[in-house]
């Protein structure tokens, strides 16, 4: 299954998608992870990459979807794939239209004020696992329940980048569920709940099969 999921920033994304993943035996592709990891690289793509994440910014299409591209075209994608954070702009929807198509959007739909609250309380670990200071603590206080290390904010993570990126998601994010409404692709899921919840609405809607058009 090509599966996509949406949402704002501070929706659960990446929680959900890791859990899906390996629920479904298919690669999760954060084209946010993409580009971290370019950026710690130390190469002159990662520094341009970085140097629109701190301000909140989408990085240029050109790059990300060479990025992409290149990802889908490993050996794991046969069988399907998990888009996290890609597309981000009707013209990003246009150009995967070129490279492969989708079966599902899966929408994870929150209420403004809790996201807020969500993303500047969010702590990440190097492994790659998220924690919240309300909502899933750590054992130990800053420290990491799988693997030990500190854990961190985001920069982007703090409060006046986190602005910035939900004006990016309503003028360039929001329009493209319309799009894919359009399609009949999208399935809707209530993501003001408990990470459980929100998995089992997530789970749902996928198992639920084509949405109807
Ligand atoms: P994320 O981890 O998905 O929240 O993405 C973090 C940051 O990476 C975003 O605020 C953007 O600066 C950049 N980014 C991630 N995905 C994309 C994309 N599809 N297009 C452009 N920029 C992206």
């Amino acid at each position: 299954m090509k599966l996509a999921i949406f949402g704002p920033p501070g929706a659960g994304k990446g929680t959900q998608s890791k859990t899906v993943s390996m629920k479904m035996g298919i690669p999760q592709i954060s084209t946010g992870d993409l580009l971290r990891a370019e950026s710690k690289s130390g190469s002159e793509l990662g520094k341009m990459a970085r140097s629109y994440m701190d301000r909140g910014a989408l990085v240029p299409d050109q790059v990300v979807l060479g990025m992409l591209k290149d990802r889908l075209q490993k050996g794991d994608c046969k069988n399907g794939f998990l888009l996290d954070g890609f597309p981000r702009s009707i013209p990003q929807a246009v150009a995967l239209e070129v490279i492969t198509d989708l079966d599902l959007v899966v929408n994870i739909a929150v209420d403004e004020e809790r996201l807020l609250k969500r993303i500047t309380g969010r702590r990440m670990c190097q492994c790659g696992a998220a924690y919240h200071v309300e909502e899933k603590r750590p054992r130990v206080e800053g420290k990491c329940d799988l693997c030990g290390s500190a854990l961190y904010q985001r920069d982007d993570d703090k409060e006046a980048t986190v602005k910035k990126r939900m004006d990016v998601y309503r003028s360039q994010t929001a329009p493209l569920l319309e799009y894919y409404r359009q399609r009949g692709l999208v399935r809707d899921v209530d993501g003001n709940r408990s990470i459980d919840e929100v998995r089992e609405g997530v789970m749902g809607a996928i198992d639920g099969g084509a949405p109807l058009k």
